[in-house]
């Protein structure tokens, strides 16, 4: 009926604005976040499948909001990047993340990389290259136990400037990963144009992996062609021993996933490395 049509386009109107409401609540808090010291970057450790032992960790931002509470990055970094926030706090992360782990491996026997996801936007920025080898400079950690992760779509926006930018990354020595493979657009073609290091299976699949013969062939795909371009291959989202054993089984190279640890605040991250270490 026309009334009912009326209230749902109410109905969507009003989500709608509650919705703008919250995004420009979001973007106006986010700009002073870094500065109360809200915003943290937490540390999910990687897995060897063959060794099992923890060869990295995953930078992942955190922001406790005193007005908004505890805010998903799946909520802000998009409105980080579509507001030009993401300059910031992108390389706010990178800081952190790099000084974290310099002083974590200053400790530890065998040092661990760290991967830091970066947007789309960081990458095509002119000094980004500039920006993460100072960083690294300065902090004193070592590019070859630094991994960029990028996402698939970040190669369509414009490969004249993302091919170049990962060279020049790969050529002072630090690591790509292809981040959320296989959910992208043909993907394939730009495994033998790009200096890649690693692809990392999107946690999408690994949920279906036991469930559906189709993800269970796709993973299995991956993993071959992650051997074939002699690429390291993670997956993310791994909740389950037969998820794992499956993975392991296929020949896998790194995990990662609740099965093991989640994503963990520096203090307990150490913790954790002390007990592994003495397993
Ligand atoms: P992503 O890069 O694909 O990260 C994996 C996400 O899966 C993380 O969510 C992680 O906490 C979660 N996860 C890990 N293991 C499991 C598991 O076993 N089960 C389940 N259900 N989830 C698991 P998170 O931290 O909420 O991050 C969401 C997305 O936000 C990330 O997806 C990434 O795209 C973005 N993001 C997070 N941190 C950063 C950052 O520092 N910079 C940028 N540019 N993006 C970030
Ligand atoms: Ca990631
Ligand atoms: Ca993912
Ligand atoms: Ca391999």
């Amino acid at each position: 009926s026309k009334a009912a049509k009326k209230g749902q386009a109410l109905f969507f109107n009003t989500a709608l604005d509650e919705q703008v409401k919250r995004d420009f609540l979001i973007e106006t808090e986010l700009r002073g976040a870094m500065n109360k010291g809200e915003i943290a970057v937490h540390y999910q450790p990687q897995i060897s499948v063959k060794s099992g032992d923890i060869i990295g960790v995953e930078a992942l931002v955190r922001w406790n909001s005193a007005k908004l509470g505890a805010v998903s990055p799946a909520d802000f970094i998009p409105i980080a990047e579509n507001t030009g926030i993401i300059r910031e706090l992108g390389s706010y992360i990178i800081y952190k993340a790099m000084s974290d782990i310099k002083a974590l491996n200053d400790n530890l026997p065998v040092p661990l990389n760290v991967s830091i996801n970066i947007s789309p936007k960081q990458l095509m920025e002119s000094d980004f290259v500039d920006s993460v080898m100072q960083a690294s400079r300065e902090l004193g950690l070592d590019s070859q136990w630094v991994t960029l992760e990028i996402t698939e779509n970040v190669l369509i926006s414009d490969l004249s400037v993302v091919q170049p930018t990962l060279e020049a990354l790969k050529n002072n020595g630090f690591k790509i990963s292809l981040d959320d493979f296989g959910t992208g657009f043909s993907s394939l073609s730009y495994l033998s144009n790009l200096p890649l290091n690693e692809i990392k299976i999107d946690r999408s699949f690994i949920d279906k992996f036991l469930s559906s013969s189709h993800s269970e062939s796709l993973v299995k795909t991956i993993i071959a062609i992650g051997e074939f371009c002699h690429l390291s291959v993670v997956a993310e989202g791994v909740e389950t021993q037969a998820q794992f054993d499956l993975l392991s089984e296929y020949h896998c190279d790194a995990v990662q996933g609740y099965l093991f640890y989640k994503p963990l605040p520096l203090s307990e991250l150490v913790e954790k490395c002390r007990s592994h270490q003495n397993h």
